[in-house]
């Protein structure tokens, strides 16, 4: 019997699925798949990773919803090229349909599976599911992506037609007659079996914010004290377990900041595919070679939320205890890093990385670059934040601070571990070197 297996990544969902949609109206029964990739999993620092407990969660969601609907989901923990050929030694696989990932690692993979496949007379299918803009569709006249971020914005609101927020009927698809079972199926890994314990962290519901809260968002978004000051669908839309169209429909709707975040989410997205030496390397040559300290002990005091200055402090504390930092506390930690300690910004992208419930690469790499002055679109370079200005702005009560440095105030907190006027100079001092050494 041929089948269609559809492979699932950062789309952990049924429902508004492109690729999945597109599967079950192929006419060939599907067989939802998911590989825990070992070239990603075996390179995680710890083995009680919320994420891989989060994705392990989805995943035998979406096995009992298939297995109710009469279907079988396969998952394989290993190396995406072997598990594509033991199934298509084991199965006569028609197509292989997959919404698109560009990340540089997803991207190559892709291609070479792509080729293995078709070379074995398997079809490969991906579809944009994970923006509204496909990395292609918005470029600017030089057929590259515009290096503005308001001309992308622009052209992304006057492009932006109702068809491309309509939901896929990918769930209503999911019925036994597009579905088969496979009876001599393996069982899918345990997290055990994988080498992982269990590690839970708070996630919120994968269901849209409430209409007040994306109503309020532009006056709640820059408060890190509010309980309910920004989405917190991140983690969502980084596994998919929200489809980004239904939260675009509502801040279309309600309020156009929320759509002007989400655009941003877009944009980086383009920039990762297009430029995908900047998940390691500053776009901008001429900051290839700054100068920085690199002070080991300086990046622990940092990492530990010890450096003297709370809403850094606060913001690296909260991440450290929950893998969630809110953005204005993520403005604040990554200027601090970056210009107060002169520390390389891929040392803060990396722990981020590891950190970070919602990490996604383009976001995280393109919001780092954009503080440290040397991305595709960024911050000037001799901009640096005072993070007691950022603290008196958006955390006038101290909320967030005394929620998360309990011992601010008392002689126990940490003195600022670098005087800000200081190193203000300090880093316009070496960047502008960077810049002279570089020729300009
Ligand atoms: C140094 C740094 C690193 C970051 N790393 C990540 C990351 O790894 N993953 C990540 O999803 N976001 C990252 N961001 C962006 C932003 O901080 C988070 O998306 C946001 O805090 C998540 O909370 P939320 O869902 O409540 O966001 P909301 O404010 O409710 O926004 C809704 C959604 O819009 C998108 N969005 C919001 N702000 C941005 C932005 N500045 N850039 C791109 N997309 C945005 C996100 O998908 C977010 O979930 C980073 C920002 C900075 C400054």
């Amino acid at each position: 019997m041929k089948i269609v297996i559809f492979w699932h990544r950062r789309d952990l969902r049924q429902h508004d699925n492109a690729g999945l949609a597109a599967a079950l109206r192929s006419g060939l029964p599907v067989v939802p798949l998911f590989i825990y990739d070992r070239e990603i999993l075996d390179l995680l620092p710890s083995r009680k990773d919320a994420r891989v407990t989060f994705i392990y969660d989805q995943v035998e969601r979406l096995g009992g919803l298939t297995a109710r609907a009469g279907g079988t989901f396969l998952a394989y923990y290993g190396r995406p090229t072997e598990v594509f050929a033991q199934l298509t030694q084991r199965y006569e696989v028609a197509a292989v349909y997959t919404n698109e990932d560009y990340e540089p690692y997803a991207a190559e993979r892709d291609a070479a599976i792509a080729e293995v496949l078709r070379g074995r007379g398997t079809e490969f299918h991906a579809f944009k599911d994970q923006v509204i803009f496909a990395k292609d569709e918005l470029l600017g006249k030089s057929g590259k992506p515009s290096k503005v971020f308001g001309a992308y914005s622009k052209a992304w609101l006057n492009a932006l037609r109702d068809e491309q927020l309509e939901p896929h009927p990918s769930r209503e698809l999911v019925r036994a007659e597009n579905l088969t079972p496979l009876p001599d199926a393996p069982a899918r890994p345990t997290l055990a079996e994988m080498g992982f314990e269990r590690c839970e962290q708070f996630v919120p519901a994968a269901e849209l914010p409430t209409a007040t809260l994306v109503e309020n968002y532009h006056n709640t978004r820059d408060q890190p004290g509010l309980v309910n000051s920004s989405t917190r669908r991140s983690v969502h839309l980084r596994f998919g377990t929200l489809s980004v169209r239904e939260l675009m429909r509502q801040a279309r709707e309600l309020n156009p900041k929320l759509l002007g975040e989400l655009i941003w989410r877009d944009y980086f997205m383009m920039l990762l595919w297009h430029f995908p030496f900047t998940a390691s390397e500053s776009y901008d040559p001429r900051l290839r070679q700054v100068p920085y300290r690199n002070n080991e002990d300086e990046f622990q005091a940092w990492c530990e939320g010890r450096t003297g200055y709370p809403l850094v402090d606060a913001g690296m504390r909260e991440l450290n205890q929950t893998g969630y930092m809110p953005n204005r506390a993520r403005i604040a930690a990554a200027g601090f890093l970056v210009k107060h300690l002169l520390i390389d910004w891929r040392w803060g992208d990396r722990y981020f990385a590891d950190k970070l419930l919602d990490y996604d690469m383009a976001n995280n790499v393109g919001n780092w670059q954009w503080m440290a002055g040397t991305g595709a679109v960024a911050a000037p370079w001799f901009r640096v934040y005072s993070p007691q200005n950022q603290l008196e702005a958006y955390d006038p009560q101290l909320v967030y601070v005394k929620k998360w440095v309990p011992e601010f105030g008392t002689t126990r907190y940490v003195k600022p571990m670098v005087d800000h006027k200081f190193a203000r100079q300090r880093a316009i001092d070496t960047f502008r070197a960077a810049y002279r050494a570089a020729g300009e």
